[in-house]
């Protein structure tokens, strides 16, 4: 089945810019026997208590090719050395692992590349004996409030565990920084890096490394991430096919070699020093969130807190005065969604339309100019520039046959402060809006009665799936609800819908307006989805700035007041993609009453039935064009049909 969007996964596909492939001239540098019982240079390491460094261009020598950035790397041969300044020493550091490029056995288990296999949290810090700690920080369990005394008895009773100790190789030159040396425990199949736990490996069926057959990619450093691509080889398990008996060979079904080899990309990510203040979940409203378990704010219990995700949107001090008035303020930061310049160039201004959309959303929570899409600058122009640079978000082309978009995001596990994105936008995603325009609405709009549609019907189905995929990026889920505040009736009322669309939210899977009938001489705005009331209200809601409110517990008082007041208005309601049994909030529907809409549907589809034959001719060509597209309307009808 064909679902625009799979938005549970996070993590930017941060994967097009691996650096060139650099694989160990010297196999018998790499570990031959399985790394899963070895933890590299670990505590217990014979001679790890007897480190001793040595003076700085002994380790980092003249040959090394080195990166400065929030932690400067260092290439020297086949190893690779981390230089931790003091200042980074106790920061929180964000590391999320996904699968870059994998086989068609791994992909089969698991969708597609890009899928993120493991998100924690980690800090260096100095030990004894000329030693950096890695430990592993889990915000599961988190007093916010720092002052109060539960958050004392938390940090001494839970002790965020050591994942890993290395000897410091060197001290940089001006004392104030580390050296270490990266190189095993980059090569050694370990939880923090890579895969997070035994069950997601298990997962992609996917058993132990196999080292021989493992190397390091690259190692690249940015001002706020490090970016580790490494190419793994695992042991194939025996996992049971989930496609059933009945999947066609090459899917899931045996395991011809015994193993796979997959590619994984791990970006280590600086963490603010203060975290955002964070806005708790409001179910009326509908965002992705980040949680964990509070000791506080229930002196008998425990409490699970669930934030928002959303992008650190401010009024610049100067301007503060001006926000509280009402008065529509540029942020101290906006959010900039570079457009990756392998995208072509006839589709790049519908991809910008569709993030520049959102601006009038930003305008209800007080921002002006608070998103915009601009070219990512060339090589030529930049050669600093990078898509994998942690402060770039992008929507990044894939020439891939895949059908879909996603957009996945980075965000602080402290706050659900959004840090960055990376939209997949795959090549293929325009034969499945045509498919789905020409089903839906080729019996109102004549442009759609063709294979191939023209640059501008194409470019304003890119704008719309940008749009949507940009809204995911804010933080707001899908509002399965949306489209069943629009009477049924209403939708074949021309002055109606082309005002207010026929779904007040972009969010929803409510595709084309297929309700509308020849007579009702609908033109495309009526049509096509569109950022509407229930967008705005959500960006409001998820983005107005409460400088008042000293905390998250402070603004809830406030945001339940207006959420209530504006919840009056029916178009503003939240229905929830995750509850398949209210009637309201279906996919794929449209109106108050599902048996009203899906007549009308079903009358359009009569219409198209009989010109398919028609409208999908090529000349000398066979009748695969139609064959695809009888299959799209029997799927259409079925959808119909409930
Ligand atoms: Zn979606």
């Amino acid at each position: 089945m064909k679902k625009l969007l799979l938005l549970t996964l996070f993590g930017a596909a941060a994967i097009s810019a691996a650096d060139a492939q650099t694989r160990p001239t010297n196999p018998t540098t790499t570990p031959a026997t399985s790394d899963t019982t070895k933890r590299a240079a670990g505590i217990g390491f014979p001679g790890a208590s007897k480190a001793q460094p040595k003076p700085y261009d002994q380790v980092i020598t003249s040959k090394a090719i080195s990166r400065k950035g929030m932690i400067t790397t260092h290439k020297l041969d086949d190893k690779f050395f981390f230089e931790i300044a003091d200042s980074t020493l106790g920061r929180d550091i964000l590391v999320v692992s996904r699968i870059s490029r994998a086989g068609s056995e791994v992909r089969s288990a698991s969708g597609y590349a890009g899928d993120q296999i493991g998100s924690t949290v980690i800090r260096f810090e100095k030990g004894p004996s000329n030693r950096i700690f890695m430990r592993k920080i889990s915000y599961r369990t988190y007093g916010p409030d720092s002052t109060t005394a539960m958050y004392q008895n938390l940090q001494r009773s839970n002790i965020q565990a050591i994942a890993a100790a290395f000897n410091i190789a060197a001290y940089s030159p001006n004392k104030r920084g580390s050296v270490i040396d990266m190189t095993d425990y980059i090569n050694s199949d370990n939880e923090i890096f890579y895969f997070g736990s035994p069950a997601v490996k298990t997962n992609f069926r996917l058993g132990t490394q196999q080292s021989d057959r493992s190397y390091i990619l690259g190692v690249r450093s940015f001002p706020t991430n490090v970016e580790i691509n490494v190419v793994k080889t695992y042991s194939l398990t025996a996992a049971p096919n989930p496609f059933g008996a009945a999947a066609p060979a090459g899917f899931g079904g045996g395991a011809p070699s015994g193993s796979s080899t997959v590619e994984l990309n791990t970006s280590l990510v600086i963490l603010p020093k203060v975290p955002m203040k964070p806005r708790y979940f409001d179910p009326r409203v509908g965002y992705f969130t980040v949680g964990y378990t509070d000791f506080d704010s229930n002196p008998q219990g425990v409490k699970d807190i669930e934030m928002v995700k959303r992008w650190r949107l401010e009024p610049k001090a100067a301007d503060m005065a001006k926000y509280k008035r009402g008065e529509l303020v540029e942020p101290v930061k906006p959010i900039i969604f570079y457009i990756d310049p392998a995208t072509p160039k006839e589709w790049v201004p519908y991809l910008m339309a569709g993030v520049n959309d959102w601006q009038k959303a930003f305008e209800k929570s007080g921002f002006k100019n608070a998103i915009m899409a601009k070219m990512a600058p060339t090589s030529k122009e930049d050669s600093t520039w990078s898509l994998d640079d942690a402060r770039h978000s992008a929507i990044v082309y894939k020439p891939s046959e895949i059908a879909n978009a996603s957009g996945p995001s980075i965000s602080d596990p402290r706050s659900g402060e959004i840090m960055e994105s990376h939209i997949n936008w795959y090549h293929n995603v325009m034969k499945l809006v045509h498919d789905w325009y020409m089903i839906q609405a080729s019996a109102i709009d004549p442009r759609a009665q063709k294979m191939n549609f023209s640059p501008e019907l194409m470019g304003d189905l890119i704008r719309f799936v940008s749009s949507h995929e940009v809204g995911h990026t804010l933080g707001l889920r899908h509002n399965y609800g949306s489209s069943s505040t629009t009477p049924s009736e209403k939708l074949r009322d021309k002055s109606f819908v082309e005002a207010n669309g026929h779904t007040p939210s972009i969010m929803d899977y409510a595709r084309f307006n297929y309700v509308a009938q020849p007579e009702d001489n609908i033109k495309p705005k009526g049509i096509y989805p569109r950022i509407g009331d229930y967008d705005l209200w959500a960006i409001e809601w998820g983005y107005k700035v409460l400088p008042d409110a000293k905390n998250a517990n402070a603004e809830v008082p406030v945001l339940n007041k207006l959420t209530m007041e504006k919840l009056k208005n029916n178009r503003l309601w939240f229905g929830t993609e995750t509850n398949p049994d209210d009637p309201r909030s279906q996919s794929e529907d449209l109106g108050d009453n599902a048996m009203i809409s899906s007549d009308y549907g079903i009358k359009n589809l009569k219409r198209i039935l009989v010109k398919l034959p028609d409208w999908t001719k090529a000349n000398n060509e066979g009748y695969e064009n139609l064959t695809t597209m009888y299959g799209q309307l029997t799927t259409q009808l079925a959808r119909y049909m409930g």
